[in-house]
């Protein structure tokens, strides 16, 4: 009977070197093979060309190297990126290369679809199928490092954890990702540059800030009412906001960063002078950022984007109140690659 082989990528670089010195060979082989694992991007043990012919023989007998695969990228007008990335299982998620000219962002996924219901979003069609590995996040990252190299002739700058799934619920993979991607061993990236973004599940923003993480978190806000936010995102029934907020203060408190929220402004929804007072009682206990984001349509009109008034008075209302407001357009909408749009339709 076959055994099946093992994901060599789910070792660390101590269990990798213990398995050398298990095999008779050097603890520093193990450290080779790393570096051919996360530095060099090695696809096959064939890669390894400082590696003797019969080692790598022997770890093609032991493991494998479940590489994702770029299946199709398609370019939008506006110059994103959108690529359909297939998994060692067949299943396939999707990540966005976002250049604008000061930045190149990669917008990657955390999870094959998502369990959480918003009702605005596409992703939250396909139902949750399972978590992605570190490296297979790690791995949409330098697919995208590499298309923004040979496309927009420079590295990608920012990674936002904005495509499908939900971070903070396969949060042990996201932050091996993050480790591979902020150490030097892989791509060396300041962790300043790396928004996590979540729809607020308030035990597990008290584990970031207890694990003194270094990255930015993002909240997916919509409304500071709850009968409002459970009615578009049904999940704040469990995480109601006053557990949300206390998370939030823990947060704060601990490491003393800016907390951004994300915001669409709906017609009917949430774009009321009510709406805007909630929110500005709702966040400022911190500094705070607001992102009004545009409402990328994904059904038969259901939700529609607010008028200009509704967005000016957010703006101004928010504004007089000393929190940092931006308006953001959105990206790639043609390809179907901006926010809430990720489905696997391609
Ligand atoms: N689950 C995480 C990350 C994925 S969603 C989260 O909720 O934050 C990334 C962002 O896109 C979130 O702010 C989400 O609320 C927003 N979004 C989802 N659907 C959208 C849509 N149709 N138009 C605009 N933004 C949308």
């Amino acid at each position: 009977m076959e055994t099946k082989k093992k994901d060599i990528r789910a070792l660390t670089k101590e269990q990798l070197r213990n398995f050398f010195v298990k095999e008779g060979d050097q603890a520093f082989r193990g450290n080779q093979v790393y570096e051919w694992l996360w530095s060099k991007g090695a696809h096959s043990f064939e890669d390894m060309t400082n590696i003797s012919k019969e080692t790598r023989q022997m770890l093609e007998d032991n493991f494998v190297i479940n590489h994702i695969r770029v299946d199709t990228m398609q370019k939008s007008n506006d110059g994103t990126i959108k690529n359909a990335v297939r998994l060692h299982d067949g299943l396939t998620v999707e990540s966005v290369l976002i250049p604008t000219k000061s930045r190149t962002t990669a917008c990657v996924s955390s999870q094959v679809g998502c369990s959480l219901d918003c009702r605005f979003c596409a992703t939250s069609r396909l139902k949750r199928m399972r978590n992605l590995n570190p490296d297979e996040i790690f791995d949409q990252v330098v697919a995208i490092d590499n298309e923004s190299r040979l496309y927009y002739d420079k590295p990608l700058s920012n990674i936002v954890f904005m495509g499908m799934g939900e971070p903070l619920m396969n949060y042990n993979n996201v932050l091996k990702a993050i480790d591979k991607i902020t150490s030097d061993e892989g791509l060396g990236m300041s962790p300043k540059r790396i928004v996590v973004s979540t729809s607020g599940v308030p035990k597990m923003i008290k584990k970031m800030a207890d694990d003194e993480v270094k990255f930015k978190l993002a909240v997916s806000l919509h409304s500071a009412i709850d009968e409002v936010r459970t009615s578009i995102m049904p999940f704040n029934e469990t995480f109601p906001l006053a557990d949300l907020r206390e998370a939030l203060e823990y947060w704060y408190a601990k490491t003393k960063n800016r907390i951004t929220y994300e915001y669409v402004v709906w017609k009917d929804i949430n774009d009321k002078k009510k709406d805007v007072d909630a929110l500005i009682a709702f966040c400022k206990f911190a500094p705070s950022k607001v992102n009004l984001i545009e409402y990328n349509p994904i059904d038969d009109g259901e939700f529609q984007q607010a008028p200009d008034q509704a967005i000016d008075m957010y703006v101004s209302m928010l504004e007089a109140n000393n929190i940092t407001v931006t308006v953001r357009r959105s990206r790639g909408k043609d390809i179907d690659a901006a926010c809430g749009q990720l489905a696997n339709k391609s």
